[in-house]
């Protein structure tokens, strides 16, 4: 009998084969910001269009980078990427792509700060206007679009509420109204394939687990190849002309730590998995999606490409900003992570997303949303003994909750 065959993301990275210029194992960095042409003529012809192997300067394009993007072209089933120098820059490139003044878009009221900022603060600026839906239900979504909507915005799952949004019938919803499906996947890449679901255009931020050794920043948009061309076209995209371009140094760095992703997702995940079931045995608010008592457990579960798991993000809630605070402070003496924000480091990051990573959020909002002030986000490390680092973890929760707020 046949089975279909599993989308792999992983082996899709790893069937690539890149040689460096003298027969080396990883591709050579190139590091020129401009390009020679043999006939004048030729370069005429790279400003009109894009002709492949052929380099003009490196905002454009560059070898290194294109190593990269097709990689993470491969990982998302999309036709093809392009990087960027942050993942904010790929979500504004990817926005003032898709709208022009007077336009509208339909997006999840929880999703990563910065995206709100520009969406509440900046967007409007230009004639953009953004209506925020709850995205767990679809139906508010489609009732948000008007004649104007030119795309729906989400996250596959929300930074920081670990929401899971319902891509397949997100996408129905953006078909029938011939509009565009945009997913930011920083929170789950492998986990979750949100092209394979129907999304037009997948971000990422690479500076979390896709990189995974917080120094530095970048991003990525995979899409098809008619909206990369877009991106960079000379006399109108907004990939080329806001000048979001990443170092070539950087971009073969971020290439060689991606080769190991999937081990470190899995590590990610059994440690997140492993601590979210010891807490909700101890009796501590957790919420994690791979939890059954995470509202869309089981959505998630029909998304995911299981064997990579629920991802390395959870979220506790200790009922005041005081309590989170010496938590935080607490578990850092203890040396069980760092009180910093962003994710996807080899050790544990805390922060509290309600007055850093998410504070652009009237806090009115916060309180519609469960963004609550006890709230602690957590990237989980790759721990080689999450028993212990349970242990520490329960202990510190302990001593600190003993003191009232
Ligand atoms: N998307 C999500 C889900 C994020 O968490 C972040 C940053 O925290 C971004 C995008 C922005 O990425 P960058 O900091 O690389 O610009």
């Amino acid at each position: 009998m046949l089975y279909p065959m599993k989308f792999n993301p992983a082996q899709n990275i790893q069937n690539l084969q890149f040689f460096g210029e003298f027969g080396g194992v990883n591709p050579s960095i190139e590091d020129s910001s401009t390009y020679t042409f043999h006939k004048a003529s030729k370069m005429e012809e790279v400003f009109e269009k894009e002709i492949e192997g052929c380099y003009l300067y490196s905002r454009h394009w560059n070898p290194t980078n294109r190593y990269l993007s097709q990689a993470l072209a491969k990982m998302e089933n999309t036709e093809s990427a392009i990087v960027t120098a942050s993942g904010m820059a790929a979500i504004t490139c990817t926005l003032m792509q898709l709208c022009s003044a007077g336009d509208e878009l339909v997006c999840s009221r929880m999703v990563y700060g910065g995206t709100y900022a520009f969406l509440k603060n900046v967007a409007p600026r230009f004639g953009i206007k953004t209506h925020f839906v709850d995205i767990t239900k679809p139906e508010l979504v489609a009732k948000a679009i008007t004649p104007s909507t030119k795309l729906i915005y989400c996250e596959s799952v929300s930074n920081p509420l670990l929401e899971v949004s319902d891509i397949k019938a997100l996408s129905k919803i953006a078909k029938k109204h011939n509009i565009k499906l945009v997913v930011d996947n920083t929170f789950t890449p492998l986990i979750v394939s949100p092209a394979n679901l129907g999304a037009d255009i997948v971000i990422h931020s690479l500076t979390k687990f896709i990189n995974g050794t917080s120094d530095t920043v970048a991003g990525a948009i995979c899409a098809s190849n008619e909206f990369i061309q877009q991106l960079i076209d000379v006399h109108q995209g907004t990939a080329m002309l806001f000048g979001p371009v990443m170092d070539s140094m950087r971009s073969a760095s971020v290439l060689k730590n991606l080769h190991s992703l999937h081990l470190r997702i899995k590590q990610h995940s059994s440690n997140a998995q492993y601590l979210a079931e010891k807490f909700l045995e101890e009796g501590i608010d957790v919420r994690y999606p791979g939890l059954s008592s995470h509202p869309q457990h089981k959505l998630l579960l029909q998304e995911m490409n299981a064997e990579f798991g629920f991802g390395g993000m959870l979220v506790i809630n200790v009922g005041t900003k005081k309590h989170a605070y010496r938590l935080m402070e607490r578990m850092q003496q203890d040396n069980l992570g760092y009180l910093a924000v962003s994710l996807g480091f080899y050790k544990t990051l805390f922060s509290s997303p309600g007055s850093s990573t998410s504070s652009e959020i009237p806090e009115e909002e916060r309180e519609a949303m469960g963004l609550s002030d006890g709230l602690i986000r957590i990237s989980i490390g790759l721990d080689a003994n999450i028993h212990e680092t349970f242990q520490k973890m329960k202990n510190c929760i302990e001593s600190v909750l003993e003191v009232p707020a």
